[in-house]
């Protein structure tokens, strides 16, 4: 065999040699090594991604405005309906995942994903919370383990419920904690998928983009032009 020949048939293996370091894409970790590998295989370009603290400030733009729309003047009160508001939407978002795991529709799944996180993010942005990026989960085994979001959105709205309509401060400790627990879990049923949590981030900020080009509006949130934004979630 020629060094040609096994050149060849290595970068069949392995992949193409990175521009950079030489080795073979199975191997490299260079930085830039998946621009190049999408230039050398003519793909489409690499998807955009974005990291949770970016993130936060973008989801913060299309937070409906229950203020003006409802005219509370309690903060306290518009603070608690605002954080209900992403307690119930964490805990819908679950059941359409769910729809999206039995009919195997990995997109949707990818697309509830990043609901989720929006909801996440601007409970964050209510509590102002500290600048942290999500916690890094370098393995998993499990995959789709939908039990364990379910479990934290549930136990949240139970004690947000207590926690508002009892007037109780009982659980905010627990609160805190399952809350975190929740964000942790997310990042692992998207490691264990081996799926992109950055590339889900910068999608839905996209599909938000699409969907309320200015911010939140109940005409936009009515009238979805769900073709258009399917393309963006397919990237
Ligand atoms: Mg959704």
């Amino acid at each position: 065999m020629t060094v040609d020949e096994i050149n060849k048939k290595n970068q069949e293996l392995y992949g193409p040699r990175c521009v950079q370091c030489d080795l073979y894409q199975t191997w490299c970790r260079c930085d830039s090594y998946k621009e190049w590998y999408a230039r050398f295989k003519n793909k489409k370009p690499i998807k955009k991604r974005m990291k949770y603290i970016e993130y936060r400030q973008n989801a913060s733009r299309t937070l409906s405005d229950i203020k003006e729309m409802h005219k509370v003047e309690s903060d306290e009160l518009l603070t608690n309906l605002n954080l209900l508001h992403c307690i119930i939407g964490i805990m819908t978002e679950v059941q359409e995942l769910r729809e999206g795991l039995v009919f195997a529709d990995e997109t949707n799944m990818k697309e509830e994903l990043g609901d989720m996180m929006w909801y996440i993010a601007n409970y964050d942005n209510i509590n102002n919370a500290e600048d942290e990026e999500l916690p890094e989960i370098l393995v998993s085994s499990e995959r789709f383990d939908l039990k364990e979001l379910n479990d934290c959105a549930e136990l949240l709205l139970d004690m947000w419920k207590k926690k508002v309509f009892y007037n109780s401060s009982k659980h905010n400790r627990m609160i805190e904690n399952t809350f975190a627990l929740l964000k942790h879990n997310v990042v692992k049923f998207c490691n264990a998928a081996e799926w992109d949590l950055d590339v889900i981030l910068a999608t839905n900020i996209a599909k938000l983009k699409e969907r309320y080009p200015e911010k939140f509006t109940t005409a936009g949130s009515d009238n979805r032009n769900l073709n258009s934004e399917r393309k963006i979630l397919e990237g």
